[in-house]
């Protein structure tokens, strides 16, 4: 039975949250209740328009929720101050956008700032943090332009991780790169999930993805949370159709390198 206060529930919790953007006519989101443990990766799967990102946003308040509870390490965020809030949670968007006239490291450095960290402490966490997306020091006094695209979006992953260094909010962050980068990045999405003991909820619309970074997946159809479970056990329990359907062709070739 989850409680009311939130406290023992995880980094975040969602109690029964619904946004409607047309004064309760429809609702992109509705009824979405779910956790997102200490140091948990969680997906949210769906296709375009079935609400994920409405859900992502009303943790760090982009959006306010119509109905329901979000709890942020176990406060109601709808106590808390907005900016403050943003400013805890660490979030990557579709497009990353550095800001084109601060180097790497100034752009890195820049939710320290904000924070009133001093000029000298701020240049070696940024330094530090080039690190953890496994981009080396030479790079920290370019100009975002003078980087690839996917040394853009570590950059705006490891900003994400100073800004809000226990909870990290990531919307379809890896669309618009090429395989291989992908793959890459989203390794160093398990990898920081697991040694910085980040508590992760990352959207996307491709399974595959899903299946590679979630220790859960919630599936997302049609402004519902469909099912939230580990890979197996949507596999192997779909409680709806959507689900099973959705699952069935994993589930085909996983049987078939099982054989
Ligand atoms: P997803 O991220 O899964 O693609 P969204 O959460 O962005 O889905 O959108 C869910 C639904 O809400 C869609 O029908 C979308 O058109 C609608 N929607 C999203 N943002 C707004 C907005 N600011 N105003 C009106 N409708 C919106
Ligand atoms: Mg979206």
């Amino acid at each position: 039975m989850p409680g009311t206060d939130g406290s023992d529930n995880g980094v975040v919790r969602l109690e029964g949250v619904g946004k409607s953007y047309d004064g309760g006519r429809t609702f992109a989101a509705r009824d979405v209740t779910f956790a997102v443990a200490r140091g948990e990766t969680v997906v949210l799967l769906g296709s375009s328009g079935s609400g994920k990102s409405t859900v992502l946003k009303t943790i760090n308040r982009l959006i306010e929720p119509t109905e329901g509870v979000v709890f942020v390490r176990g406060e109601n965020s709808s106590a808390m101050r907005a900016v403050e809030l943003r400013r805890s949670i660490g979030y990557v968007a579709q497009e990353v956008a550095l800001f084109p006239f601060l180097s790497v490291a100034e752009n890195l450095a820049l939710p320290l700032r904000v924070q009133g960290v001093g000029k000298q402490e701020r240049r070696a966490k940024a330094l530090e943090a080039l690190g953890w997306v496994n981009l080396t020091d030479d790079l920290a006094d370019r100009m975002p332009f003078q980087l690839s695209g996917g040394q853009q979006q570590r950059v705006g992953v490891a900003r994400a991780l100073l800004a809000g260094a226990d909870l990290l909010l990531m919307d379809e962050p890896f669309g618009a790169l090429d395989a291989v980068t992908r793959e890459a990045l989203q390794d160093e999405v398990v990898r920081l999930g697991e040694e910085k003991e980040v508590s992760i909820l990352f959207v996307t619309h491709d399974l595959f993805e899903a299946l590679r970074l979630g220790d859960r997946i919630g599936v997302m159809h049609q402004g519902r949370l469909e099912q939230i479970g580990k890979p197996s056990e949507l596999m192997n329990r779909p409680s709806t159709d959507f689900v099973r359907e959705l699952f069935e062709k994993p589930k085909r070739q996983l049987e078939v390198l099982e054989q």
